[in-house]
């Protein structure tokens, strides 16, 4: 008998199996709303000018070499990365108590540190969103916690933020409990709490001693500008929080395939640093030993150089404005149908993600009929929506709730 006989088939991940359907139905107007990467207008993957620009000049490069990356990785990728995120004026950094490691994009960046806060802090309970990025809770619980646990985020009812019952479970949670925190553009629900939520949630936080996970995988993609989509770290680290920070350069460099990313660790002094890094270090050594440099290159190379960093920004204003567009257009065709209900949400929500609203019948409903592929909740991504195929979607949605 094999030793394999007995493995079971796993759940499909939902995102890929769509992804899948998709590529094999052969319907002509079919559309993808499911995958979160970047689209044109012609509905087409996008690789940042900037990007290629950097790759000539690093090809050509030949001071350049093949050998490893340390096991904390670039220090000119991670040094300028944690300076994106925090500000360079930081005080975290001019006291030098905050560093940054390379990893392997935003899901190896939250591994590497949940894995740090589960093994060398002996944390024991993550909390998420509920709803969330549908990988938190495998990522968290593969690293090592015992108990993932929810925190209200979402009403169905008003479409909006659920302030009250989203402090009421912090304020419940044990002590030393990790919270993760979407920096901005939450994925699914593209709705953020507003700054002066923020504050509420750090209050609540800070007399509960709990401990601030960001992941931030969206910063500049959702609304153009690097200081506003990280208010809310900075934010956090300006209250005196000690934190950790997940940062992912797939969606706002279009590296998704390069796996570059950042872990940022936040302290109250800078004595802690070297222990901290030396754990670290054995985490990274025994799970992947380093980090892949090409990605990291360009990224450094991007925000070390004024010329190409202002080129970028150009880039992600670009982005998040077709985004952005893409929204008003969805709504205003939905409007103009008289699609029952109110679909204010469309606009208010912000980043890559929608959540229609729609149920999972009607989500399937979308796929079966239409050829909408979306997921069940009813998230959809903005970035497939075209100005070629906005009134379609807008058609199917309608003949979909009515
Ligand atoms: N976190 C959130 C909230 C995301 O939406 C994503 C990507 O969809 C990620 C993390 C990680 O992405 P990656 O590992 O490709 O950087």
């Amino acid at each position: 008998k094999s030793r394999f006989a007995d493995v079971t088939l796993g759940p499909p991940i939902e995102v890929f199996a769509l992804n899948k359907a998709f590529a094999d139905d052969t319907f002509e107007n079919k559309v993808s709303l499911g995958v979160g990467a970047y689209r044109t207008d012609k509905g087409q993957p996008w690789v940042l000018p900037v990007v290629r620009e950097v790759e000539k000049i690093l090809a050509a490069d030949e001071t350049l070499n093949k050998e490893y990356l340390p096991i904390l990785g670039l220090d000119a990728f991670s040094s300028a990365a944690t300076a994106m995120l925090l500000g360079k004026d930081s005080a975290a950094l001019v006291e030098n108590r905050a560093f940054g490691v390379q990893s392997l994009s935003g899901t190896g960046s939250l591994r590497v540190g949940a894995e740090f806060l589960a093994r060398v802090l002996g944390s024991k309970y993550f909390y998420y969103s509920k709803p969330t990025w549908e990988n938190h809770r495998l990522v968290f619980t593969n690293a090592g916690f015992e108990e993932g646990r929810e925190y209200r985020y979402w009403s169905e009812s008003t479409r909006g933020l659920d302030i009250e019952g989203f402090l009421e479970d912090l304020r419940k949670a044990p002590e030393n409990s990790i919270i993760i925190l979407h920096a901005c553009a939450h994925n699914p629900t593209g709705c953020d709490p507003t700054q002066d939520q923020w504050k509420q949630i750090a209050d609540v936080m800070q007399e509960r001693k709990l401990f601030p996970f960001f992941d931030s995988a969206y910063q500049g993609f959702a609304s153009g500008d690097l200081e506003k989509d990280s208010w809310a770290v900075r934010y956090f680290v300006s209250r005196g929080f000690e934190l950790l920070c997940a940062q992912s350069f797939a969606k706002n460099f279009g590296l998704y395939n390069e796996r570059v990313g950042n872990l940022t660790f936040v302290l109250n002094d800078t004595s802690y640093v070297p222990q901290v890094k030396s754990q670290v270090t054995l985490i990274v050594r025994g799970m992947y030993s380093n980090p892949p440099s090409h990605g990291a290159r360009i990224v450094a190379y991007v925000l070390n150089n004024p010329k190409f960093y202002d080129q970028w920004k150009e880039h992600i204003r670009t982005m998040s404005s077709r985004i952005i567009e893409m929204r008003k257009a969805l709504r205003d065709a939905l409007e103009r149908l008289s699609t029952p209900g109110d679909w204010s949400h469309i606009t208010a929500q912000i980043g890559m993600f929608s959540y229609t609203g729609l149920n999972t019948a009607q989500s399937e409903h979308m796929i079966k009929k239409h050829h909408i592929y979306m997921l069940r909740s009813g998230r959809i991504s903005m970035c497939g929506v075209t100005p070629s195929n906005v009134e379609y979607v807008a058609q199917a949605i309608h003949e979909t709730i009515t």
